[in-house]
């Protein structure tokens, strides 16, 4: 089949990967400027210099063993490190967070800054309508962005995936990025759950780093989502005023600070595994299909393709 994929995070990336290997023929849409999706990194130019922080996913989890076997593939190529820090099962991407979608985007055919408006079907196939023009027709199509923007798309067509999407409401997470001319006196390289800190992180301590003194706060998401509006000034300083209450010591002076708002950034997620209407040809997978990790999104994919590909060799 001729397959396209709405978003090019590591669930549609981890559903690509399987269609392919079934050899199905792949096309990825995304809106982002480029790989990453919700484990994106922020670069910045600051005098000269090149800042990056991690300002979605932290870190992952590796308890699956398919995962575990893709993580230990990402290690051998250079772009995934365990990270101690956050736990004896956590990794992050080397030298940046995005690193293991942007392997894996290499490998497909994606178009990067392409955001899809509209998904239709008619008796050629399906059809991926972007802001500038339209692609198709294609045998099936697969869904794979977070909840609330999937239920947009998949409600003019199976209304039961439609209300599957609509109950894996996301919170939001205000994620602040920070830069400091010297260390910060805070012996920890990561903070949890403490005031209104989701996490926060010294992100040039992680393995493969070379940034000096960068840090990221999340705020937690009730927090977050009560300071929706407030502006990414008013949300950075409040987020650095919390990690300096953990400061013991006089502070080196702040080189950089802006605020980036995660609309949906966590799921809680409808335990389905993934979704394919086999009669349509529509399917839906990401971390809203098992849960909100970076793992449980790649599982979603892996596990979506996997069912396309059993289907079609059924039929
Ligand atoms: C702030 C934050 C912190 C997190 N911390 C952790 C953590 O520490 N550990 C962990 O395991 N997980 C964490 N997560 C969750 C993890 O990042 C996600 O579960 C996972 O990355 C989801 O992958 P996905 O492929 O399902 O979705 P996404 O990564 O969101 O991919 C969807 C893609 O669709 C694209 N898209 C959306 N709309 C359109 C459109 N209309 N047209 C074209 N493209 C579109 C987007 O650009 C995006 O690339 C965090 C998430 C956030 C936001």
């Amino acid at each position: 089949m001729d397959v396209v994929i709405l978003g090019a995070g590591i669930a549609g990336l981890a559903c690509a990967d399987q269609l392919r290997a079934a050899g199905h023929q792949v096309t990825l849409f995304d809106k982002g400027r480029g790989p990453g999706g919700r484990m994106s990194t922020r670069r910045v130019e600051l005098d000269g210099e090149q800042l990056q922080f991690d300002h979605g996913a932290q870190y992952f989890t590796v308890r699956d063993d398919r995962f575990r076997r893709q993580v230990q593939d990402w290690q051998t190529q250079g772009v995934a490190s365990p990270w101690q820090e956050a736990g004896p099962d956590a990794w992050v991407g080397t030298p940046a967070m995005n690193a293991p979608v942007r392997r894996m985007a290499e490998t497909h055919r994606v178009h990067f800054r392409h955001h899809v408006v509209a998904l239709t079907r008619d008796i050629a196939g399906w059809h991926v309508r972007l802001q500038e023009g339209q692609h198709g027709p294609y045998d099936a199509a697969i869904v794979a962005l977070p909840a609330e923007q999937a239920a947009a798309f998949l409600g003019s067509h199976d209304l039961m995936m439609a209300a599957d999407a609509m109950a894996a409401r996301s919170q939001p997470c205000w994620t602040a990025m920070m830069a400091f001319e010297n260390r910060v006196p805070i012996a920890a390289d990561s903070i949890r759950q403490h005031g209104i800190i989701g996490w926060a992180a010294r992100d040039g301590a992680k393995p493969g780093r070379h940034d000096g003194e960068t840090w990221v706060v999340q705020a937690h998401g009730s927090w977050s989502a009560l300071h929706l509006e407030d502006t990414p000034e008013a949300v950075a300083q409040a987020l650095l005023d919390a990690l300096l209450v953990h400061a013991d010591g006089p502070v080196p002076p702040v080189r950089y600070l802006a605020a980036h708002r995660w609309r949906f950034a966590m799921t809680p997620g409808v335990d389905k595994g993934a979704l394919w209407n086999g009669a349509l040809r529509l399917g839906a997978c990401g971390d809203w299909l098992q849960g909100p990790r970076v793992e449980l999104a790649w599982l979603s994919g892996h596990r979506l393709g996997a069912m396309i590909g059993s289907a079609a060799e059924a039929a």
